[in-house]
């Protein structure tokens, strides 16, 4: 072991490990440490990467030379284009994955780029708050490093309930990070509580799947890596069932065990993917949901049973299970619970997800208070990079939510925060038209050259595709057809890949998927023009840079419960002043005033002293 460490990292969930390898693709030395070496690359709860918006962000991951597409691509035994029947820009790939070969691709992966790793459990931050020297460990003891990224999860405090089962665990099986959580508490950072929850592992062999409707793997050429990669040859069928009249009763009956109903949970879940029982409250008059049964891998012996999460008691699990078609002699291998949790508030965490009162620790993954693995991944990333941009001394990457929808995600959850996990959809992104799956590679192209987080194989491949794209659209300017520019032409609603190739000879042998690609740009570009014109002047807000501000408290030309807001919030810029509840036009004009009038001191001064 290293005396001192570059970065060091924190959990090696989906967070942590995109962390760990953007900082080593910086070039630094990284020790990530995690409570379970086996359990590195966990997928906590469903075996699936992708889906809409989702799947977006996969592609900007690897965009961004991240490994969770690679990963998701080499393991995948199911796909499917989510959103087919609307327009391509929503279009959500989503891939089923071997849980157990995903995890332990993964190990290999950060093994063999040279991440250290190490298990152990951290039990605290080491030095100062404003610049911490590493971390504690309950084994080793104090481990040095430049910067500090926390990926710890659902596992900060965390508490699992079952019934009136209620136990410490950042997940079944695993530790709650207990001493790290007081620890935080103490160095007075604003921590708050979220849950959520995980249906129960079936016994696949004792499903009869006969009486199931099958859900066959679409076939394709979709890859979620821009690498040509071996694309995972296994395949499974995932089946369908749903809940009925009666699975619905024993849910209603066993309500008041329910650990949330029963108000044992205080943390707030989240909306978009509630247990069954919340389902049975929320939406009584409906009968029927539909459950995904999915294997958890090629050979696993067990089914996933994606819609029927729940934390009511084992029996009560049990009799719901077996109400379901085709589960009349199911056994429950897992059973279903919920977790609950602390995570940081978001006025703690800026835009490089550095938390705001240390020059050098970061945060990603469910700490920042968002669900889900891509979420993760996309902040681990970005995370990663900072610490490891904050050791080398460079300035910090941070991503416009025009460009990606990592940027929206990072700026939604440290400019506003959210009162249930966040979690990624395309309406969050004003300029979704543009942030396709498709063109993930071009849209980031620049920032992962300018901010070198590519490695050299990455960078020359996407450097192709960004000369492929050019080549096209050089063509679509100035070809005709009929006397019609090609780029017009192109525009049309029945226009294809196929037919476009019978019109112009040089498009033919184009790389198909990213002449679709840019066809699609052409298609849309009315749309992205429109919302980029309207979106111009919040840019321009974007740019105007708050940091020199030292204390609201003082600036006269701005109200004062705006002064107070601000002073809590501290947002980066006047684009997120504006987004924060409370503060008014006049008040952004007021810090315009105060700006100019601080900046021209500060030119009179330099002059002075000229
Ligand atoms: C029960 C359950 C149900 C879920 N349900 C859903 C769902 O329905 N939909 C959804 O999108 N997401 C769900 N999730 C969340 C999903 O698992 C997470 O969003 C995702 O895994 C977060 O990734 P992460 O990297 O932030 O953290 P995790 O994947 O949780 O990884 C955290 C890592 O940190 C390590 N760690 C934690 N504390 C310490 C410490 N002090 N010292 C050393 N190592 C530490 C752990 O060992 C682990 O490796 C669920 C999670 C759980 C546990």
């Amino acid at each position: 072991m290293k005396d001192e460490w570059d970065v060091i990292v924190v959990g090696g969930g989906h967070a942590g490990i995109e962390a760990a390898l953007a900082a080593r693709r910086k070039g630094c030395s990284v020790v990530l440490i995690s409570a379970k070496r086996n359990r590195i690359g966990e997928m906590s709860c469903n075996p699936a990467i992708g889906g809409i918006a989702k799947g977006t962000i996969v592609r900007e991951i690897d965009a961004l030379d991240g490994s969770m597409a690679r990963t998701a691509d080499a393991t995948r035994l199911h796909f499917r284009m989510l959103n087919r029947s609307k327009g391509p820009a929503v279009w959500g790939p989503r891939v089923q994955s071997d849980a157990a070969e995903y995890a332990s691709a993964q190990q290999s992966y950060i093994g063999n780029r040279g991440v250290e790793i190490l298990e152990d459990e951290v039990t605290g931050l080491e030095g100062l708050t404003e610049k911490v020297k590493g971390v504690r460990c309950r084994g080793r003891g104090c481990v040095k490093g430049k910067a500090v990224v926390l990926a710890t999860g659902t596992f900060l405090k965390g508490m699992l309930y079952r019934g009136d089962e209620k136990w410490k665990g950042g997940r079944i099986g695993d530790i709650s990070a207990d001493l790290l959580e007081k620890d935080i508490v103490k160095r007075m950072f604003h921590v708050e509580r979220f849950k959520t929850g995980t249906p129960s592992r079936i016994v696949r062999k004792t499903v009869n799947t006969e009486e199931l409707e099958v859900q066959t793997s679409e076939k394709t050429n979709f890859n979620f890596s821009y690498e040509k990669q071996m694309i995972c040859e296994k395949e499974v069928v995932c089946y369908i069932t749903y809940t009925n009249r009666k699975t619905m009763e024993i849910a209603k009956e066993n309500l008041h065990l329910s650990p949330l109903m029963a108000g044992r949970i205080e943390g707030t879940g989240p909306r978009y993917c509630p247990s069954y029982e919340d389902k049975v409250v929320k939406f009584p008059e409906r009968i029927s949901h539909k459950i995904y049964v999915e294997p958890m891998g090629y050979r696993s012996r067990y089914f996933y049973l994606n819609g029927l999460s729940s934390s009511l008691p084992r029996e009560a699990q049990e009799k719901m299970v077996r109400s379901l078609q085709g589960f009349g002699k199911a056994e429950i291998a897992d059973y279903g619970y919920a977790v609950e949790y602390s995570y940081f508030h978001y006025t703690e965490i800026d835009d490089t997800l550095r938390l705001r009162r240390s020059e050098n620790v970061f945060v990603a993954g469910q700490i920042c208070g968002t669900s889900g693995y891509e979420e993760a991944a996309g902040l681990g990333l970005v995370a990663g990079a900072n610490a490891g941009r904050v050791a080398k001394c460079l300035e910090p990457l941070s991503l416009s939510r025009m460009n990606s929808y990592i940027g929206v995600m990072i700026d939604d959850i440290v400019s506003k925060g959210a009162d249930e996990p966040y979690r990624m959809f395309s309406s969050r992104a004003e300029n979704r038209l543009h942030l396709r799956q498709d063109n993930a590679d071009r849209r980031l192209y620049l920032t992962g050259d300018r901010f070198d987080i590519m490695s050299d194989e990455k960078k020359e491949l996407l450097t192709g595709n960004m000369k492929e794209a050019e080549r096209i659209k050089y063509i679509l300017e100035n070809e005709t057809v009929d006397g019609v520019r090609l780029s017009k032409w192109c525009r049309r609603p029945e226009m294809s890949v196929g037919k476009i190739i019978t019109v112009s000879d040089a498009l033919v042998d184009s790389e198909e998927k990213i002449l679709m690609s840019v066809l699609l740009d052409e298609k849309y570009s009315g749309y992205i023009e429109r919302n980029l014109r309207k979106n111009e002047s919040r840019r321009n807000l974007e740019k105007i840079s708050l940091r020199e501000i030292n204390s609201y408290m003082e600036i006269d030309e701005i109200c004062w419960e705006a002064r107070e807001v601000l002073e809590r919030e501290r947002p980066e810029t006047l684009a997120r002043a504006e987004r924060i509840p409370g503060i008014r036009p006049t008040d952004l004009q007021g810090l315009l005033i105060y700006l100019g009038r601080k900046r021209s001191t500060w030119n009179n001064s330099r002059a002075g002293e000229m």
